[in-house]
């Protein structure tokens, strides 16, 4: 029995649970060892059975008594029932839904049970006790000895243990129970340690197996925090080995070199009819000389919706494109340019028609429901629809230098017959792989531009993006109108409906974002409710904006209901849509310049300022409107920095130091898991995974020297792939 064992090999596991960890992906000892808990419960302090009252979280010494399996009528699900027996009586223990209990417990076993006293027709009970063999050495306040209860000074001690993500069919408890188990068998120390020794004494963290140990069952805050670092180092470390090593392996590679004169560059920029920031103008600069070197480009543009990041990726490519291939007297190099969605690979192609106005290039774009050429045969300042066969073709035999579209054109058998430039717009997780995919039999590797606008803190850029170099548009174009954003007290409302009136009555558009779709929940009458968007539309037809067309739109819609309300908002049918904020509303709506954002304290700096982004798209003054239901002091000086930070990336920050890296979570968007995410709020931690990985990489490429970083690596790689 090894790590790599099965967890069906060492468990009975009902259907429900294997289920629950097939989805959690958990099938070995390991990777139950490296699931970690959210958070330490303080067990309640020791208590005798007389003493106990309802409410309390408690902690009981004493034998375990009359344990069986009943399934409750009531419920109909099964329970573990029995008790446990200290000098002062006897307590009943249940525990719903855990059958195994009382077959993996035994009457008579002395025990430390852990939880909530509560009651139920009059009877006290624990709720789903925590059990722990108590050692014999750990004597019960209120042991039996003799027949007379001993009696002690009552002394609160307090114990820890760890609570997991419950997920239907695997309880906490269970995790809890299997990995003691795990952790008493002699797995854990025939666990090799991938982290180098010199790493481990550098950062003062703790071994492998006395980390696991303090992870799950920590005597103390500070032993689990230690271990807890420990992960999250290591998790961030192992990313930067993987991101380090891709770019050491790809600085051996060769690309294109890309030499069209700048003045040709310039004279294409010159036909924009603007001119450019120097932000933009600096990150076309290094572009450039990246590309002239011979080695793949791999670099990473960042900057906020709006910063001009497609006029930079159009002269990249135009560069690109200008260039014969080598040795050859026709033809060009080629350019593909991938974004997340079809409705902005259509943008991104009327973009770069109109940027290539006047150095007309064929352009194609690839989408699942159709495939368009530019200039078409008969107009030529037209694009027409044509066979994805034909499409194909032209790629293949290169006479198409830029190819725009969805990740189709990774899936799909495109073949290129040079393609030297791989640009891809706001796909985190895509990248280096996907331009070696693209690449398919090609010689040489292309060079490859991501960009984004999804603010993130440094730390999580740092490890993410550990192998692209970084170029930054920190500057709006001139003249464009900052967004007024303006913090409102619900009381002032109705202030913001006058000015939210006059835009709407001067021809613009509004979106209206509430936290939530439905009607309230009776349930929680009495809870602070946030704002629906079905409600919320009700209330300002009836009472606010009775003139005004007003439509709803939410991510429960159908996505055919989703597209005709978001068309018919795009042709102004439609004044206000009220909207959750999941709800992509990735279509262009310039007209749309007037947001209000309600219950905006439950959403992150960052969203907010994405939220935001979507009402900068034409000359109009966009105006939003904060409003937090809270009248918190903290509330309020938090939001305020809407109205200071000078871009998304400063508002991330502030996210991450204010709301932890639980900010950031939902989803593994990433490919990090929550115990790496720990490791964001530490600057430090980051920047020494990165230096050490970077050195490590430097001295042994193939970690040859490293044999079990390297076994934790590839197993690392191929989890990924199961993903
Ligand atoms: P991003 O992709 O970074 O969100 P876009 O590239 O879509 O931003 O640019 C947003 C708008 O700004 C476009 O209409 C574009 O033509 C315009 N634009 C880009 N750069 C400049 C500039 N330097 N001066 C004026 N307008 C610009
Ligand atoms: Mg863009």
């Amino acid at each position: 029995m090894d790590a790599h064992t099965l967890l069906t090999d060492i468990f009975r596991l009902t259907a429900p649970q294997k289920a629950a960890l097939k989805k959690l992906g958990i099938a070995t000892v390991h990777d139950l060892l490296w699931h970690f808990p959210t958070r330490y419960d303080e067990g309640g302090s020791e208590t005798s059975v007389s003493a106990l009252s309802l409410g309390m979280d408690a902690t009981i010494i004493g034998v375990l008594e009359k344990l069986e399996t009943k399934k409750s009528w009531k419920r109909r699900v099964p329970v573990s029932e029995g008790y446990v027996r200290d000098a002062t009586g006897r307590i009943k223990c249940m525990w719903f839904n855990q059958p195994y209990i009382a077959k993996m417990w035994q009457d008579g076993t002395r025990v430390k049970a852990t939880g909530k006293v509560t009651g139920g027709e009059g009877k006290l009970y624990l709720a789903n006790p925590h059990l722990e063999r108590a050692g014999a050495a750990e004597s019960g306040l209120f042991e039996q000895v003799g027949s007379e209860p001993k009696s002690y000074q009552l002394e609160a001690k307090s114990s820890l243990f760890a609570v997991y993500p419950e997920s239907a069919g695997v309880t906490s408890l269970w995790m809890r129970h299997a990995i003691a188990k795990l952790l008493a068998t002699d797995i854990p120390a025939h666990i090799e340690d991938p982290i180098p020794a010199h790493i481990l004494s550098t950062y003062h963290l703790p071994n492998i197996h006395d980390a696991l140990i303090y992870a799950h069952t920590p005597r103390s805050h500070k032993d689990a925090l230690a271990a807890r670092k420990r992960f999250a180092f290591e998790e961030v470390f192992f990313i930067q080995l993987e991101r380090q090593r891709t770019r050491a392996l790809e600085a051996r590679e060769r690309s294109f070199v890309i030499d069209t004169p700048r003045e040709d560059v310039d004279d294409f920029i010159g036909t924009f009819g603007f001119s450019l920031t120097s932000a933009q103008g600096r990150a076309i600069d290094t572009i450039l000389a990246d590309m002239q070197k011979g080695a793949p480009m791999s670099r990473l543009l960042e900057g906020d919706v709006g910063s001009g990041k497609t006029a930079v990726a159009a002269s990249a490519a135009f560069a690109v494109v200008s260039q014969r291939p080598e040795g050859q007297r026709s033809g060009a190099l080629q350019v593909a340019y991938m974004a997340p969605t079809e409705i902005l690979a259509k943008q991104h192609f009327e973009s770069f028609i109109h940027l290539f106005d006047d150095h007309p290039m064929p352009i194609g774009l690839i989408t699942g429901s159709g495939c368009y050429k530019f200039p078409s045969k008969v107009a030529r300042d037209k694009a027409t629809k044509i066979s994805r066969a034909q499409l194909l073709k032209w790629v293949a035999n290169g006479e198409i230098g830029i190819v725009i579209g969805t990740h189709a054109l990774i899936q799909e058998s495109v073949q290129f017959k040079h393609l030297a430039l791989v640009i891809i717009d706001e796909q985190h997780r895509f990248g280096t792989s996907q331009r070696r995919t693209l690449a398919r039999k090609e010689a040489r590797l292309p060079h490859l531009l991501s960009m984004t606008a999804t603010p993130i803190p440094r730390t999580l850029a740092l490890t993410v993006y550990g192998d692209l170099d970084l170029a930054i548009l920190d500057e709006m174009p001139q003249g464009r109108k900052p967004i007024m954003t303006e913090v409102v007290e619900p009381k002032k409302r109705e202030a913001a409906y006058a000015r939210m009136r006059e835009q709407l009555q001067a021809g613009r558009q509004a979106y209206v974002i509430c936290p939530r779709i439905d009607e309230p929940d009776p349930e929680k009458a009495f809870a602070i409710q946030a704002k629906s968007v079905k409600e919320e539309a009700k209330r300002l037809k009836k009472d606010v904006f009775p003139e005004f067309q007003i439509d709803i739109v939410h991510s429960k819609m159908t996505p055919a209901e989703k597209d005709s309300v978001m068309k018919r908002f795009a042709e102004h049918e439609i004044d206000i849509l009220v909207a959750t904020s999941v709800v992509e509303v990735g279509v262009n709506v310039p007209n749309a310049t007037v947001m209000m954002i309600e219950g905006a304290e439950r959403f992150g700096l960052a969203q907010l300022h994405q939220l935001r982004g979507r009402i900068v798209r034409s000359a109009h003054q966009a105006y939003c409107f904060v409003v937090a239901e809270s009248r918190g002091e903290r509330t309020r000086a938090r939001l305020k920095a809407l109205t200071t930070a000078k871009n998304g990336f400063e508002l991330a920050e502030l996210d991450l130091r204010e709301r932890g890296a639980g900010e950031l979570r939902g989803g593994r968007q990433w490919g990090i898991s929550d115990i790496g995410m720990e490791a964001l709020e530490n600057l430090k931690l980051v920047e020494a995974a990165r230096r050490e990985a970077i050195a490590i990489i430097k001295k042994d490429e193939s970690l040859s020297s490293f044999p079990s970083l390297a076994l934790a690596l590839s197993q690392r790689a191929a989890s990924f792939h199961f993903e």
